[in-house]
């Protein structure tokens, strides 16, 4: 990646649109811009054809082809660096959004000298120039990639630098103490006192416990980048395709009052609560009458194994089976589960304590003194209690995210490693402190718990890792 080139690229999607940008980044972004546009009007032989580029400010300008044939009238602006986007000179040309005007465009920025942009070049160049760290990278990546306004909303925040802020004051503290061990070594001749080591662990654990909690945000973050899957399992005919499409609002599967119709995994994404949540519906859980159901009812097992939430639908007009306590004690131990007790339209037979009981037994674990698994009535047939159920599947997926106007999260996984990488190092400098090893072999680990913040900002990135980052981004960012 040559910094002295001129790159260009199409910001803007593919196909159709009101406008499309074409972007020019690097030293002879001006003098390629001022080579294709002209002033309105003016004749391209004429002396005075070329737009007077002030910086910052948006220039009416025609485009033109070699032979000064008006191609399209557009908008161009000249960031003057170092105050642009890349920390490079800049212009954008805005023009009428049609392909063939954009790709005209295009070709003639390359023909005049520029090279093509690779994917993400924009944003590597605003990093290399020190115009944003390496989270604020990633995060326009993934506020481009937002599904969801509060994915959105987190990306933007990063964007601003919220993981950095959070960071360097943890970072500082340990690069203080470093500092402090080290003169401890250098001057240990000249008097300068060695840190007693309750000394060193008072200082060390803040430090960890900052990190440690920004590591933790991840687990939240991860569903607010991801998104969550959640399995709805029960018995055949209890009515889990009806509560699927009413989670939906759309009639995706397929209902029928044949036991056993949805033999494989249909399976949707809607938003809720800004998150991203993919619904599987299995097949009916009961004793297989053959093959391919019996496969079906493997599969949903082990859709509500890997999923992130399982919610179990019973059907409150007919009694608790042996099958519905089977499932339940299959899948309450595994992790986050919602009883759904359907067709509340219905005399009910089975009451609520029973189901809470029935969870209280198989799990052991989970605490028996609330309700630790949320348990509602919904009717599917009549969408009565779906928004309390959406409301439900929320709190229970993502607790801390349920209601909160929180939007600070580590989100990104390359970070969250990072973090992980460092809370080892911070574990050995323990029990090394433990052991009274020497200063020399403590700094060791310091600075091994330092080396991985570094690379969360970019101070110590090497290019491969770059390389692999930034071209995950679309091409013109
Ligand atoms: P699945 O096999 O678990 O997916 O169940 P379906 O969604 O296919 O529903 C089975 C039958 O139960 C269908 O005839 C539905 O119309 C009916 N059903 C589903 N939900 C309700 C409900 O809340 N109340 C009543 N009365 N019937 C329902």
């Amino acid at each position: 990646m040559h910094a002295d080139e001129t790159i260009a690229a199409i910001a803007t999607p593919a196909g159709r649109g009101g406008i499309g940008i074409v972007r020019l980044s690097g030293q002879d972004a001006l003098r390629i811009a001022r080579l294709l546009l002209h002033s309105p009007g003016s004749d391209s032989g004429s002396p005075n054809k070329q737009p007077d580029f002030e910086p910052w400010r948006v220039r009416l300008a025609e485009l033109t082809d070699e032979q000064g044939n008006v191609m399209d009238r557009a908008l161009a602006t000249y960031f003057q660096k170092p105050r642009s986007y890349t920390g490079e000179d800049m212009v954008e040309i805005s023009c009428h959004g049609s392909p063939v005007v954009l790709d005209f465009l295009l070709g003639r920025c390359l023909a005049a000298g520029a090279r093509l942009a690779e994917p993400g070049e924009f944003t590597m160049r605003a990093f290399l120039n020190g115009r944003m760290d390496l989270t604020q990278a990633e995060a326009v990546r993934d506020l481009i990639d937002a599904q969801t306004l509060y994915q959105a909303q987190v990306a933007a925040r990063q964007m601003e630098g919220a993981v950095s802020r959070r960071l360097a004051p943890l970072k500082k503290h340990l690069v203080d103490l470093i500092s402090l061990l080290e003169a401890g070594i250098d001057f240990a001749e000249d008097d300068v006192s060695v840190l007693a080591t309750p000394v060193i662990e008072a200082r060390l654990a803040p430090v960890e416990q900052g990190i440690a909690q920004l590591a933790d945000s991840f687990r939240t973050g991860k569903l607010i980048r991801q998104g969550l899957t959640l399995a709805i399992v029960g018995r055949p005919n209890v009515g889990k395709s009806s509560l699927f499409n009413c989670l939906l609002d759309q009639d995706r599967a397929i209902v029928t009052a044949t036991p056993g119709t949805t033999r494989d995994l249909v399976s949707e994404t809607v938003e809720i609560g800004g998150l991203p949540l993919r619904f599987v519906d299995t097949a009916g859980i009961r004793e297989a009458f053959d093959e391919a159901e019996a496969i079906g009812i493997r599969k949903s097992y082990e859709a509500a194994a890997d999923s992130d939430l399982a919610l179990i639908v019973l059907d409150s007009a007919d009694e608790l089976t042996q099958e519905d306590r089977d499932l339940m004690a299959r899948l309450a131990p595994l992790g986050k589960l919602l009883v759904v007790l359907n067709k509340s339209d219905l005399p009910r037979r089975i009451e609520r304590e029973t189901v809470i009981r029935e969870i209280g037994n198989c799990a052991a674990e989970r605490d028996s003194a609330g309700c630790p698994v949320p348990v509602l009535s919904v009717s599917a047939l009549r969408r009565e209690g779906i928004a309390e159920l959406r409301r439900a599947i929320l709190e229970t997926a993502a607790p801390a995210l349920a209601g909160a106007s929180e939007t600070q999260f580590l989100t990104n996984v390359r970070q969250e490693r990072l973090l992980r990488e460092s809370l080892a190092a911070f574990a050995a400098a323990r029990s090394g402190l433990a052991d009274n090893i020497p200063h020399e072999m403590l700094l060791l680990d310091l600075y091994n718990a330092l080396r991985p913040l570094d690379a969360i900002t970019g101070e110590t990135t090497v290019e491969d890792i770059l390389t692999n980052i930034f071209s995950t981004f679309c091409i013109g960012k």
